[in-house]
């Protein structure tokens, strides 16, 4: 059946490496259709929480479970065909491929048989659909090496969204964008949320302020506070940690 709590489930995580926790137990729950944002100063162990989700990096003790099911211990591409997928802070756009090539070669990725089982070569459903999303069908069939910053960085989203995807975690998005792009992609952020749960790593105040409802603050590897995002924001354990860097 259904989890009772959330599509991710995280309970007494750790992660520990050579006798340094970068995760010292932490419980996380994120609700279906939630956009979720984890904010954290350096080190905090964000990247660490999402390499564990998507199985890059297996926990030391705790569990992570996906609309019910455990993810640890489980593969990398296991999990991405579980529904789960991320963006990398590197990129993995190949520059000489149209931005539809693109989109089309994740989309496979997810279903290696999605390329056989279709009769005719065309553009299926999930591709077109998260071309339409990201906003750049008139780029459709322009080599992504010619996209600005962040026309790449909503290609890597739409890529991900091609894939099926109920749960993305996308890491830094808005880094490098300008004030517009940040704009779009805040915009986007709230689309996507309708009909998937989106965890975003984030670090400009500013955009959580505009588009976020509910943030977790990770410090050394535990959550230091949880809440709608004024209160977050207000909570003086978060101000010393920010101000006291
Ligand atoms: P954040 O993403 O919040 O900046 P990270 O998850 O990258 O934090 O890192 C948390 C802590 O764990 C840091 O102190 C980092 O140096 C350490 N760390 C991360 N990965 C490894 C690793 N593979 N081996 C040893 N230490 C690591």
């Amino acid at each position: 059946g259904k989890p009772s709590g959330g599509l991710l489930e995280i309970r007494d995580l750790m992660v520990v490496f050579d006798g340094f926790k970068a995760i010292n137990g932490v419980d996380l729950t994120v609700g279906e259709g939630e956009l979720r944002f984890l904010i954290g100063p350096n080190g905090a162990g964000k990247t660490t929480l999402i390499d564990v989700i998507t199985g890059l990096t297996k926990p030391t003790s705790g569990t992570v479970t996906f609309a019910g099911a455990s993810l640890v211990g489980r593969k990398e591409h296991q999990i991405v065909r579980m529904g789960v997928g991320r963006t990398f802070q590197t990129s993995v756009v190949f520059e000489e491929l149209s931005v539809l090539e693109n989109i089309d070669l994740a989309a496979t990725f997810r279903n290696p048989l999605v390329k056989l089982l279709r009769r005719r070569r065309g553009v299926s459903d999930e591709v077109a659909a998260a071309l339409a999303t990201i906003g750049l069908e008139d780029l459709a069939d322009k080599p992504a090496g010619i996209l600005s910053h962040g026309q790449r960085q909503w290609l890597e989203i739409g890529m991900l969204i091609a894939q099926g995807p109920k749960l993305l975690l996308l890491d830094e998005p808005v880094a490098g964008m300008s004030k517009d792009e940040r704009e779009r992609t805040g915009e986007l952020l709230t689309e996507i949320a309708r009909d998937h749960t989106v965890i975003v790593i984030e670090h400009d105040m500013e955009f959580l302020r505009r588009y976020a409802s509910t943030v977790t603050v990770l410090h050394e590897g535990s959550v230091l506070v949880e809440g709608d995002v004024a209160a977050v924001q207000a909570d003086p354990k978060v101000q010393e940690v920010y101000l006291g860097r």
